[in-house]
């Protein structure tokens, strides 16, 4: 199994060819990478896109670094008709980027049509998110872009769990429709993080590894936290899951650590996705 890491949490002081020379030698075979940005150009315009993917392709490809997946715009405004015609076409311009990066899948969001802090309508905000995955499969059929909605930590949206995830992503009938795990968000239901990987089943096709303390989304390195990394391993490794073991850490780069501390931490925050990614072919093995 390969590893991978989200590349927007990383490195903000470097440019792209630095951040891919750094994935490379931190021993990385893949990279989360990022659109999420609605303030950019590139929701705009098209060929600010290809420019920004293309850019980032090529440093992608001299550091022999594979896009494996991409962050979707984040956070859109999903609460008019309006503002879903807005945030819907710069759904299908993520998975044109994902496209452009060369990379085959793209995780965005469920809706949140009525908010952050609810309440909401939970049936309504379904079908919404239902209705925003089938808009965009057409994009993502055209580019080959396999989109994977992701489970939540925001406790006042139902969809946030993996067992609404999946049956949000089973109303949806095309080959491109998946499910991005992210251990963290779980960990804030419960600790055992094999069930949610079951839930997923077939449909995982991409991972946001992290840990935290079970009350606060901080994006802390696997082991550091509260989750149940030996179910984990046991539930992603009953799944076909045949993507990278993929970092979305972020409390270290984002921290104030010394910089022979940070360098450090770089290399345990790998050695950690490096353990679980072994540790998952070596359950399969049995
Ligand atoms: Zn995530």
């Amino acid at each position: 199994m390969k590893i991978g890491i989200h590349k927007g949490t990383m490195w903000k002081r470097f440019g792209e060819d630095a951040k891919y020379a750094r994935l490379a030698e931190l021993g990385y075979d893949t990279v989360d990478e990022d659109l999420a940005d609605i303030k950019q150009p590139w929701y705009s315009d098209r060929a600010v896109m290809e420019a920004e993917c293309g850019v980032r392709r090529r440093a992608a490809e001299r550091h022999g670094i594979e896009i494996y997946q991409v962050h979707g715009p984040w956070p859109t405004d999903d609460t008019s008709e309006e503002k879903r015609v807005t945030a819907w076409d710069m759904m299908k311009r993520a998975v044109y980027g994902a496209y452009c990066l060369g990379s085959p899948n793209l995780v965005i969001h469920p809706q949140m049509p009525f908010g952050w802090g609810g309440p909401e309508d939970a049936d309504e905000a379904e079908r919404i998110t239902v209705e925003m995955l089938r808009s965009i499969m057409p994009d993502a059929e055209k580019y080959g872009v396999t989109v994977c909605l992701e489970n939540m930590p925001f406790k006042a949206q139902r969809i946030s769990t993996m067992d609404y995830i999946l049956r949000a992503v089973e109303q949806v009938d095309s080959p491109n429709i998946g499910i991005c795990f992210d251990t963290g968000h779980a960990n804030l239901y419960s600790h055992d993080l094999g069930e949610p990987a079951r839930i997923a089943g077939k449909y995982l096709k991409a991972l946001h590894v992290h840990d935290n303390d079970g009350t606060r989304d901080s994006h802390q390195m696997p082991y550091t936290g509260t989750a149940d990394w030996d179910s984990f391993i046991r539930g992603v490794a009953s799944t076909g899951y045949d993507g990278p073991m993929s970092l979305e850490t972020g409390g270290y780069a984002r921290g104030e650590l010394p910089d022979e501390l940070f360098d450090e931490a770089e290399r345990l925050n790998a050695m950690a996705a490096r353990h679980l990614a072994d540790a998952i072919e070596a359950v399969r093995r049995g």
